[in-house]
């Protein structure tokens, strides 16, 4: 594996709420991990989890009040972007770390046309001449695969399809060549389709520039096909990471199991009803600090897990997961594995 180039260190990003801000919520509770040059690590939880606010955090997009990052360190090159004025990170974003957010029609400005947004991204953090920045434009909505792309550069973004929005702001997000995108569930509000084309878009872009992408999805296939590495995300902490084969042949916990059962499947009768993670995910301002936040979900829970946290203990090269009864999960384990094949 090649140079880290961001390094994110027990990351705490918690939520300040109520009339007088005394209700704690931790969005984000001690989050670390290593992204390497044209990596694809992909972060998974349910809504809430805490997985769009740890990539808010890592360009400084959570505002205060009632966000605020309260602990932790985020290294890019070695260089600490906690510690950097707001001039320095404003040069760091959307130039060497770009977003691509989950609803492009409302990150898109609606009353800019697309290639003037694209320009303006350019001659921001380039010293591209404006001539040259507009044939950018056009190239880049070309390479996204947006046809007849001179005629489509003029136009305002109420004028494209929704998949075409979404191939802009990777357009846009990629103009700077970004060493690392994260894209924050890029194909949630496409059709499959549509959805298949951007994921493909994204994978070409990560092989012909090496970026590296973090990919935050609740969509285990994308995953699977995409992913070099998964962290997975319940009540603000990682639960379980590794590779991703390790992740889907051999997870350990009980949540990671869940969510693989959870895959609908296509060669099953429809007697067969679809498999859920019983109750809901976690108040994540009433979750106590000392047991496990899945524990009122867990078929497994002792009274252990109930009155102490689990700590993640390495299960095999780069796996670890946090749980106490990882051995019970076997037989279960095995099955599940068997039959999603
Ligand atoms: Fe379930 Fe206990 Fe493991 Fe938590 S620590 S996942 S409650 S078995």
């Amino acid at each position: 594996m090649n140079e880290p180039i961001l390094e994110v260190q027990h990351l705490k990003t918690y939520f300040y709420l109520g009339t007088d801000m005394t209700t704690e919520l931790r969005a984000v509770d001690d989050l670390s991990y290593t992204l390497h040059k044209g990596e694809c690590m992909a972060i998974i939880g349910e809504s809430g989890s805490g997985k769009s606010v740890s990539a808010l955090s890592i360009l400084r997009l959570v505002s205060y009040p009632p966000g605020l990052i309260v602990g932790g360190k985020i290294l890019f090159h070695g260089q600490d972007l906690m510690e950097m004025d707001d001039e320095e990170i404003m040069k760091i974003r959307g130039s060497k770390i770009s977003m691509i957010f989950q609803e492009p029609s409302s990150a898109l400005n609606p009353v800019v046309t697309v290639g003037k947004q694209i320009v303006e991204n350019l001659l921001r953090h380039t010293s591209i001449s404006k001539e040259d920045a507009w044939k950018r434009a056009v190239e880049l909505l070309d390479e996204v695969g947006i046809p007849n792309p001179e005629q489509r550069v003029n136009q305002y973004p109420f004028e494209f399809s929704g998949g075409m929005q979404q191939r802009s702001m990777i357009a846009m997000a990629m103009s700077c060549n970004p060493e690392i995108l994260i894209c924050d569930e890029p194909t949630t509000a496409l059709d499959v389709t549509v959805q298949a084309q951007v994921l493909e878009q994204l994978d070409k872009l990560r092989e012909t520039h090496d970026t590296a992408l973090i990919f935050i999805t609740h969509n285990l296939g994308v995953v699977a096909r995409y992913a070099d590495t998964v962290k997975i995300m319940y009540g603000g902490k990682v639960i379980e990471d590794g590779p991703t084969d390790a992740i889907f042949h051999v997870p350990h916990h009980p949540y990671t199991l869940g969510l693989i059962q959870a895959v609908p499947r296509l060669d099953l009768p429809r007697s067969h009803g679809l498999h859920t993670i019983p109750g809901e995910p976690p108040d994540m301002s009433k979750i106590p600090e000392n047991c496990c936040a899945f524990a009122p979900r867990c078929k497994y829970a002792t009274e252990e897990c109930r009155t102490k946290r689990p700590q993640p203990e390495t299960v095999g090269e780069g796996h670890h997961c946090s749980c106490f009864h990882m051995d019970l999960l076997e037989d279960e384990r095995n099955e599940v594995v068997r039959s999603h094949g």
